[in-house]
């Protein structure tokens, strides 16, 4: 059952001033500082500055760079210093991303840009609720000290699956201590699966002011089905989502933007000069309600590629390309959408499993794959699955997801410990 929001001297009304919508006080400096550049329009939703374009964060003062980093891991300091000479003026991460090493390393680059680049970190919940305001704000302040700065840009409720959980009292007010003491400006949530149920009551609560959510090329509608040629996703899940954050100046972080990988025996399916990643970042940033995309960017070459597609729209031959490969793939890149898990007899963590193995798969992300699969219960893993086959019934992609799970098992638990018997 819902629990009501109730907070010791806070009322939803005193959040609510706190929020993007109001000016923020306390240490955090405001204003120009913040603006791409001091005497920009700070009404624009849309400024071109060397080769980036960045867009308004929803409600926010933020003007994020378009194509922007992924810190889970981050690039070398190299790459990353790169990034920003760039034009790249944000990063996403989290305390736990590499053990914290994630923010360790950003906080060593942005030393000395801070004022000119925005960080977004994410905190944890755990279950239960004892202490939670004060456990979060210790997270909060361990961000801080990695990073070293002394104010957040966005601070996200990491893989949020329940929505009760970001209007819980006590997570509404380590959110308000933590701004009111000008450590956090804007607050945010962070969706790995059912971003439907999980974000349209977030939204509408009104307290946050960003999400970030998979969201790619393949989260429409089988492109035949598609409300039009292009395979737009409006009226299905995701896009009513994207719709909502737009009508109520959420602003949208889109994650997984490069699911389905890139393969070299696919490479028949891209038109001459086609550039798939570049392809993939175009088709995400068409969607108005999309302020920004984080994709991990490990090396020059990657850098040089995906940058050089921010302002350019996705070409007739980018679109058919990308069309022809979300097709070739489409069974075997889980949307993430969450139907499936009801209807799972023997409660499989179905999208946790297969979003590891595209880490694995898509993005080469093997420590990552492997850590995140450790976190999931063995007898939810591919081990406790009866091959019933009522997912794949249900799925509305068709992914293959018996065989993927399969995969997954055989991929991931050997080294992460995770399904195997009696360990
Ligand atoms: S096939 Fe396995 S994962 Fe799918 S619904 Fe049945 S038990 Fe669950
Ligand atoms: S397997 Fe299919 S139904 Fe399940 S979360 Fe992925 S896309 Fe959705």
């Amino acid at each position: 059952m819902k629990r009501a929001l109730r907070i010791p001297g806070i009322t939803r009304r005193d959040f609510l001033k706190t929020s993007a919508l109001a000016a923020i006080g306390g240490r955090i400096p405001v204003g120009p500082l913040f603006a791409l550049e001091r005497g920009t329009d700070r009404t624009a939703d849309r400024l071109r500055k060397g080769g980036m374009t960045y867009r308004r964060l929803g409600r926010t003062e933020l003007m994020v760079s378009e194509i922007s980093l992924g810190g889970s891991p981050p690039p070398s300091e190299t790459v990353f210093l790169k990034a920003i000479e760039m034009g790249v003026n944000y990063v996403d991460t989290s305390s736990s991303y590499s053990g914290g090493n994630s923010e360790r390393l950003i906080g060593r680059v942005i030393k000395g840009r801070r004022n000119t680049f925005h960080v977004a970190t994410k905190f944890h919940f755990y279950g239960g609720w004892r202490d939670t305001r004060d456990a979060l704000i210790r997270e909060a302040e361990g961000s801080l000290r990695r990073l070293q700065t002394d104010y957040l840009d966005i601070l996200l409720i990491h893989n949020l699956s329940d929505a009760r959980v970001a209007e819980h009292e006590e997570v509404l007010a380590a959110f308000e201590q933590l701004k009111r003491q000008g450590k956090i400006r804007y607050t945010g949530v962070s969706c790995h699966q059912d971003p439907v149920n999980v974000l349209t009551p977030v939204m509408k609560g009104g307290q946050y002011d960003m999400i970030t959510v998979a969201y790619n090329a393949y989260s429409g509608t089988p492109w035949e089905e598609g409300s039009g040629s292009d395979g737009s996703p409006e009226g299905y899940g995701i896009g009513k989502v994207l719709a909502l954050a737009k009508e109520r100046g959420v602003g949208v972080v889109a994650m997984k933007t490069m699911a389905g990988g890139q393969r070299e025996d696919l490479a028949a399916l891209l038109a001459e000069g086609v550039s798939l990643p570049q392809a993939k970042l175009k088709w995400v940033l068409r969607n108005d309600a999309v302020s920004a995309v984080i994709t991990e960017m490990d090396t020059f070459d990657m850098l040089k590629e995906n940058l050089a597609a921010s302002g350019k729209p996705l070409t007739i031959a980018e679109n058919r390309s990308l069309k022809r490969y979300v097709e070739a793939t489409g069974r075997d890149v889980c949307r993430l959408c969450g139907i499936c898990v009801a209807g799972c007899p023997s409660g499989i963590a179905i999208p946790d499993i297969l979003r590891c193995l595209q880490y694995e798969r898509d993005y080469g992300k093997s420590g990552l794959a492997r850590n995140t699969y450790r976190t999931i219960p063995a007898s939810a893993t591919a081990r406790g699955c009866t091959r019933c086959g009522q997912c794949e019934r249900s799925c509305p992609f068709g992914v293959r997801i018996g065989l993927r799970l399969r995969r997954a098992d055989r991929i991931l638990s050997w080294n992460a410990g995770a399904g195997r018997p009696d360990s």
